[in-house]
């Protein structure tokens, strides 16, 4: 990866403000689903134990700008306070002197959570001022908060101006597993998507056509392809407005040799409810009263079989209505075909909230390669576009033949970690789950310290290359 990580810096005693990815489920004042929390902890454990004082920060929900109770994170304190067997304090408030007076009293190896940041109007608005409030908390500024990379708000873009920005384990995680899908799948390389809509993912599908050999279509999103088909689809959820784009999306597929499939039959229903009527049809000419919710069995035969020798996979969206039992068994039949792929020796790779819930309810998460906390960060990232939040933080010192006679110290400073990373880069984080991640923290802390001022002297040239890159490709 070419940004620095907590790995390249100096956290002893410093104070470093973590923005995590605490957007999570709640209901009744209880999280709901707690895996955002659990993956940002190999980062909040590796800073502690290096002596860190680390100062969380996060968004729940969408208060809009207004103090919100039930979307305050005392519900995330409580869980992170079991998670990591350690008291997380939350704040009352992300602002205010009562918040600095906490902070200060902060002592190396203490957390604390600061309160929902989108109580503050300024936390969207990448207020300037705001920003400076946030940076005056701290000396370094971690950025583990990949599902929010994608949005330049004050904690995740404006942050950066005022200190040293490195990324964290698991934002090193997703983009080291998620560029490897861009840079050197292992083929055959299918991408899976479906969804309700196409017009969110049409940008990632045209970046994909270049890069796969197999484009799985399925769940509402279809519907549109089929219609480009000239199919009918009777009332089911389409966007006519975009049967251009897919006609388009087909011809290149052709055009690259890349085997389009999509639905031959379907499950239609009635109403797009729980217990009512349902049957199969060819997915030709659906009636005008029907409403596709599900892959027939035909389909999942054929995607099933399509997908049996692929060794990369990305997969978006469900196949069908999944929330619904009758109409999940699509996207559970690819679900376990998926995870059988990886457990043999297949990349699988899973992004997008509903996607993602859909593998965890059928008890199959732990078994796919890589899990990504963020649904529109992982599009907007596959789409070839550098994320606002990653931009911002520094950049790894680019190889040695491409800087030639360069300052001495910094070079050796930089290889350095980088060595260190490539033996470790994706396992790394797991293994930080125990108790390992204090070495190479402590080992950069001692080796890394002329990054600041060289990642300084170096910002712009790394993020134009790997900008180009990803344009290049497309
Ligand atoms: P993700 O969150 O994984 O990115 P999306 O949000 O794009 O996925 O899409 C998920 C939604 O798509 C689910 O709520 C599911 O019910 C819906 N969906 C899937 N297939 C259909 C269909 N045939 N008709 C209507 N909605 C569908
Ligand atoms: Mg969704």
């Amino acid at each position: 990866m070419d940004k620095l990580t907590i790995r390249d810096a100096d956290v002893a005693g410093k104070r470093v403000l973590v923005r995590v990815d605490f957007n999570v489920p709640l209901a009744d004042g209880k999280v709901q689903d707690d895996s955002r929390i659990r993956a940002s902890i190999p980062t909040i454990v590796a800073l502690v134990q290096a002596g860190a004082k680390v100062i969380l920060a996060s968004h729940l929900g969408r208060p809009n700008g207004k103090v919100t109770d039930s979307l305050r994170l005392r519900p995330v304190g409580q869980r992170l306070t079991e998670l990591l067997r350690r008291n997380v304090p939350v704040t009352g408030d992300a602002l205010g002197i009562g918040t600095e007076d906490a902070l200060k009293r902060m002592r190396p190896g203490e957390i604390v959570l600061l309160e929902n940041l989108r109580f503050h109007p300024e936390e969207e608005a990448n207020d300037p001022g705001f920003a400076a409030t946030l940076a005056s908390y701290a000396d370094i500024y971690v950025n583990d908060a990949f599902g929010t990379a994608h949005r330049a708000h004050a904690s995740t873009v404006g942050i950066a101006k005022h200190l040293p920005a490195y990324a964290g384990l698991l934002m090193e995680r997703e983009l080291t597993m998620l560029s490897r899908l861009l840079e050197s799948p292992e083929r055959p390389f299918a991408a899976i998507l479906g969804g309700a809509k196409v017009s969110g993912k049409i940008d990632v599908i045209d970046n994909l056509l270049t890069k796969v050999d197999l484009l799985v279509l399925g769940g509402g999103m279809a519907n549109t392809f089929l219609l480009a088909q000239g199919k009918t689809i009777g009332k089911s959820l389409a966007e006519p407005d975009r049967v251009e784009d897919a006609r388009r999306i087909l011809a290149t597929a052709e055009k690259n040799k890349v085997r389009v499939v999509l639905p031959v039959d379907v499950i239609v229903a009635k109403e797009v409810t729980r217990g009512t009527e349902y049957k199969t049809l060819l997915a030709e000419k659906i009636p005008a009263s029907w409403h596709i919710v599900d892959l027939g069995k035909q389909s999942q035969e054929l995607m099933v079989e399509a997908l049996s020798n692929v060794k990369t996979v990305f997969w978006n969206g469900p196949l069908g209505v999944f929330e619904i039992p009758s109409f999940a068994h699509g996207t559970n039949a690819v679900a376990r075909m998926l995870a059988d792929r990886a457990e043999h020796g297949a990349t699988v790779v899973i992004g997008g909230g509903d996607s993602v819930a859909a593998i965890t309810r059928q008890g199959l998460a732990s078994k796919m390669t890589h899990i990504s906390t963020g649904g529109g960060a992982s599009l907007e990232f596959l789409e070839g576009r550098e994320l606002p939040g990653v931009q911002v933080l520094l950049d790894r010192e680019p190889a040695q033949a491409k800087t030639p006679a360069r300052k001495q110290a910094t070079k050796k400073a930089s290889t350095k970690p980088s060595t260190a990373k490539t033996s470790t880069s994706a396992k790394a984080s797991k293994s930080a789950t125990t108790a390992k991640p204090t070495k190479p923290a402590a080992k950069s802390a001692t080796t890394a310290k002329p990054t600041k001022p060289s990642a300084k002297a170096t910002p712009t040239k790394p993020a134009k290359t790997s900008a180009k890159t990803s344009a290049s490709r497309k």
